[in-house]
């Protein structure tokens, strides 16, 4: 009896007999299973081949990442914050010596994650900081593969954390797709987390938007809106993505704006021809 682990996006699945017949997360259109088919491994496999490799992100934020490179890829974000740790997204691998460097930087309070392409091992790693409780959006439910009591699947536009942060439901790649908002980075001007929701653009400079970023389907202008429309509330002065190097450090929210309207130009034929 073991919990498979999806090569592809990451996802740890319930406990089961024999490997499971294929990954919904995968075969779902917004993701891919591999050219060779599917592929799992396990939790202790991985921790014989990978390690993670933890680096400050910004003042006040970790990120902790698996080396080499492991699944979707994405690297997780401990906010630092004085009513407790927040672990924002999540990735498959946990071990000894991450545990350890993460309770020296003052543990974990509780773990929210942006989509279903980075719930990987998060039920691992409540486990490995005593239970904590995972924030999912509800109307992902779904793609949930591996179920747990330590999951809270909250529901509606907003959930208030300490420290006045605060999750908001942006939807867009997923229904339930959610951004983090803290207060107190980028020197107290704010800071959105955004995994791929909102994706920060290779130049830094911009952000985009998809249903599905392998698969090249992109949303609608009303779509788009409604994710500027649902952050609109909050001060930001910079957004941390989903990878190693992908965020805007300052001037995010104008940054925002202007993407935007590029891609709703872009969308109504603003580039036809050019
Ligand atoms: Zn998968
Ligand atoms: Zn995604």
């Amino acid at each position: 009896m073991e919990h498979c682990i999806c090569v592809t996006c990451g996802s740890q699945f319930a406990q089961s007999e024999r490997e499971p017949a294929s990954c919904p997360v995968c075969e779902d259109e917004r993701q891919y299973v591999g050219r060779d088919g599917q592929r799992w491994t396990t939790l202790d496999r991985l921790r014989l081949t990978h390690r993670n490799r933890i680096a400050a992100e910004a003042d006040g934020l970790l990120g902790i990442g698996t080396e080499p490179a492991f699944a979707i890829n994405e690297r997780a974000l401990l906010v630092q914050s004085p009513g407790g740790n927040l672990l924002w997204d999540c990735i498959a691998l946990v071990d000894d010596e991450t545990v350890e460097r993460v309770r020296a930087a003052g543990g974990i309070r509780a773990i929210a994650i942006s989509h279903p392409h980075y719930y990987s091992g998060m039920v691992e790693w409540s486990r490995a900081f005593g239970g904590v409780p995972i924030h999912l959006h509800a109307d992902d439910r779904e793609w949930v593969m591996r179920n747990d009591p330590v999951i809270d699947h909250w529901q509606g536009e907003t959930l208030p954390l300490w420290d006045d942060m605060a999750l908001v439901r942006c939807g867009g790649h997923f229904a339930g797709g959610t951004v983090a908002h803290v207060p107190r980075l980028s020197g107290g001007r704010g800071a959105l987390l955004t995994g791929d929701v909102i994706q920060v653009a290779m130049d830094n400079r911009h952000v985009g938007f998809m249903r599905s970023f392998p698969n090249y389907i992109p949303l609608s202008a009303r779509a788009v809106r409604r994710i500027a429309e649902a952050v609109a509330p909050y001060r930001f002065h910079a957004i941390h993505g989903a990878w190693w190097g992908r965020s805007i450090a300052i001037g995010a929210d104008a940054a925002l704006r202007r993407s935007v309207e590029r891609y709703i130009a872009a969308l109504e034929g603003a580039y036809d021809d050019r």
